[in-house]
């Protein structure tokens, strides 16, 4: 059976500061040849944010100058791509303004997709703040999906209260509580969703149980390269037979293309 596969988590980089893979020089990446390596593994499309905050910048750049470039390299990605690539984009509740305005204007652009916001790499630490809770009024205002990475959970806990209607895709299923507390969540809010990428899929059977009491239509297949090797998700999903086609098929691609709007 041939599945469509979307990867709803990766972060692709122009440079090499910006390529994540702790390994890197043993894989012969390069933005240029991503879309080659990724076809061949047979995903067809990938969504994310791009990480340029971790190049080398000149003294004097600020915080939004690094998250501003980060975005900006995500629109010239997805133009290079040429279609396989949604990109997704960096806010932060410290430049509410600035925020709302990229919101816009990605908005105007056709972009729907926040994330994956990193706030361990951008000085935040709490999805709960209130300069958030504005910048998710907004989000929610262009119905955008909002794609954040894993930290407290009791802060997402009340960030998904607060915004019952915000579509929500947490990253990381992870270990100890963290696949229980996510969910929680899902029962919580029918606009949670979880993609497997990370930490993902590491536990045995964490995924049969997230589809028995959540369902399949609320996960999404996704990887985080480059720092994780996709095949190896692939691979889970594939090739363990805890799974029907059907679920596949929904974690794969169906879940993503319907959140994110398209065909
Ligand atoms: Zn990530």
């Amino acid at each position: 059976m041939e599945f469509e596969i979307i990867d709803f988590h990766t972060h692709p980089f122009k440079t090499a500061e910006e390529n994540i893979c702790r390994h890197k020089e043993y894989c012969g990446m390069s933005a240029e040849n991503t879309p080659e390596y990724l076809k061949s593994l047979g995903i067809s499309h990938i969504c994310g944010s791009a990480l340029s905050l971790l190049r080398d910048f000149p003294e004097g750049s600020t915080l939004w100058d690094k998250i501003a470039l980060s975005n900006k390299t995500a629109l010239e990605l997805a133009e290079q791509y040429n279609g396989f690539y949604t990109p997704g984009f960096h806010v932060h509740p410290k430049f509410i303004r600035e925020s709302c305005e990229e919101i816009e204007k990605m908005s105007k652009k056709g972009v729907r997709l926040i994330g994956e916001l990193v706030p361990y790499m951008c000085e935040w630490s709490d999805y709960s703040c209130k300069e958030f809770d504005e910048i998710l009024d907004v989000a929610q205002m262009y119905d955008m999906v909002v794609n954040f990475h894993t930290i407290d959970n009791d802060q997402i806990d009340q960030m998904v209260k607060k915004h019952p209607k915000v579509t929500f895709v947490a990253a990381h299923p992870g270990d100890g509580e963290n696949p229980q507390r996510h969910f929680e969540r899902m029962k919580m809010s029918e606009n949670y969703y979880l993609d497997l990428s990370g930490t993902g899929i590491f536990r045995h059977g964490v995924l049969r149980h997230g589809i028995d009491v959540c369902g399949s239509e609320r996960f999404l297949f996704g990887s985080d390269f480059p720092i994780c090797s996709p095949s190896m998700y692939i691979g889970e999903l594939m090739l363990n037979p805890l799974y029907t086609d059907e679920e596949r098929r929904n974690i794969f691609s169906e879940n993503a293309k319907r959140i994110l709007k398209v065909k």
